[in-house]
């Protein structure tokens, strides 16, 4: 690069005594960022208000010093050989691309800084103008949005096991209670005076088909983790909506809620991880069932359609028919901690938008004809795959609730 900085050398206007002069100390002294101009030799030969400010020294104490006094101690055996490769080839450049840069104070304390080095020709040789900017109010917003950040991966899966096991517990306490309520009824029957085998038998034949729904719960419960690996697979989200209707069968029958499904047409794939998109779609059909609890003056109907949108997203919408989101809310629903449930925790919607997002896609929330649509929008695959027949609920089949 030696012809470059050739180059670069030639285009640079060389400052007169005269430009160094008073209209150029002028702009450096106003300038808002620590400005420190040195010589190759790496002494300090000119500084700004704002360095006095930002490093704790005044001007006489930091004139003629070596510019190594500015730099943590840990940083200073390699200084040296850094400033001289860079009086070799002088061109305008971030110092330490890649690299955490730390300033030190007079005080001992240091701050992390961004700093900019611009080498300046002069009659008396090259100068590098270092202008120093303090990134400690940025640092300190990334910690916090990485600790924020942080926290939601760990709510995310503290929300997962919470979810997912409210919903085992409610898919399996039913066939669980009919298992021992048929045993019992069977060891009745068997051990009257004169036995009942017909009986018996329908009562073990009930045991059994119980303990085939509690199977296929735990079975489906492992698929999904099995398609949660740590790598993004080809998800097919209808097979996942399915997935999650035949998980929540029963909480959404009890509470008498009419599932439209309407995965009307095959849908690309997506790229994803399984389970966080299981959890996503987990959460939201189980905020619409809550959302319904409040209706009684209609129907309860949960409807969950997916369709392709702009050829190359696929577009998945949970609508439901409860009273809707405040209009003073809408904005803050995605909030963590925002919930207007007295148990809620208001950590679900935050954990659905940073999951989507996490896949590039859109997470959002609209009106519907009563109550209130979640749209999730995703990037599609480039292939689309022809909808899966082995679903546990039939395409556009609506499950209505038990008598
Ligand atoms: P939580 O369910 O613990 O309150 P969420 O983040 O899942 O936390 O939801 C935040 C808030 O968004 C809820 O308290 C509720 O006010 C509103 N909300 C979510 N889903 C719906 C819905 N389907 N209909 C109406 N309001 C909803």
């Amino acid at each position: 690069m030696a012809a470059g900085s050739e180059g670069n050398r030639q285009l640079r206007p060389k400052l007169t005594r005269h430009k160094t002069g008073e209209r150029f100390r002028q702009v450096v002294e106003s300038a808002p960022n620590a400005i420190v101009m040195i010589g190759s030799t790496g002494l300090i030969e000119m500084v700004n208000a704002q360095t006095e400010r930002v490093f704790g020294y005044s001007r006489d104490e930091l004139l003629g010093k070596p510019v190594e006094m500015l730099v943590p101690e840990r940083y200073r055996p390699n200084h040296p050989g850094l400033r001289t490769s860079f009086f070799a080839n002088p061109v305008s450049r971030p110092m330490g691309a890649g690299r955490d840069l730390y300033g030190l104070r007079k005080d001992g304390s240091e701050f992390p800084v961004e700093i900019g080095l611009n080498p300046i020709d002069t009659e008396d040789g090259t100068l590098v103008l270092s202008a120093i900017v303090d990134i400690s109010a940025r640092k300190r917003l990334e910690d916090q949005v990485h600790a924020m950040d942080s926290m939601l991966t760990h709510m995310n899966r503290v929300a997962t096991a919470g979810e997912l096991s409210s919903s085992i517990a409610h898919e399996i306490k039913q066939p669980l209670a009919a298992m021992v309520i048929r045993a019992n009824a069977g060891l009745r029957w068997l051990t009257r005076d004169t036995p009942d085998l017909d009986e018996a038998r329908a009562a073990f034949r009930a045991i059994v088909s119980s303990g085939h729904r509690v199977a296929e719960v735990i079975e489906s419960v492992r698929a999904m983790y099995r398609k949660s690996s740590q790598h993004r697979v080809s998800v097919d989200l209808d097979d996942l909506i399915q997935s999650v209707l035949g998980l929540m069968r029963v909480e959404l029958e009890k509470k008498k809620i009419i599932v439209q499904n309407e995965l009307t047409g095959p849908i690309p794939a997506v790229m994803g991880h399984g389970g966080q998109l299981q959890q996503v779609i987990l959460n939201l059909i189980r905020n619409a069932g809550e959302a319904m609890d409040a209706v009684s003056n209609r129907e309860r109907v949960l409807r969950v359609r997916s369709a392709i949108h702009n050829t190359n997203e696929v577009l998945v919408s949970i609508e439901d028919s409860g009273p809707g989101i405040d209009p003073e809310n809408i904005k803050r629903i995605f909030d963590p901690f925002f919930t207007t449930k007295s148990e809620g925790m208001g950590m679900g919607l935050a954990i659905c938008r940073s999951i989507i997002e996490g896949h590039n896609g859109r997470l959002w929330a609209s009106s519907g004809s009563h109550g209130s649509v979640f749209n999730i929008l995703l990037p599609a695959q480039k292939i689309a795959k022809a909808r899966s027949t082995k679903s546990p609920v039939k395409n556009s089949e609506a499950i209505e609730p038990s008598p």
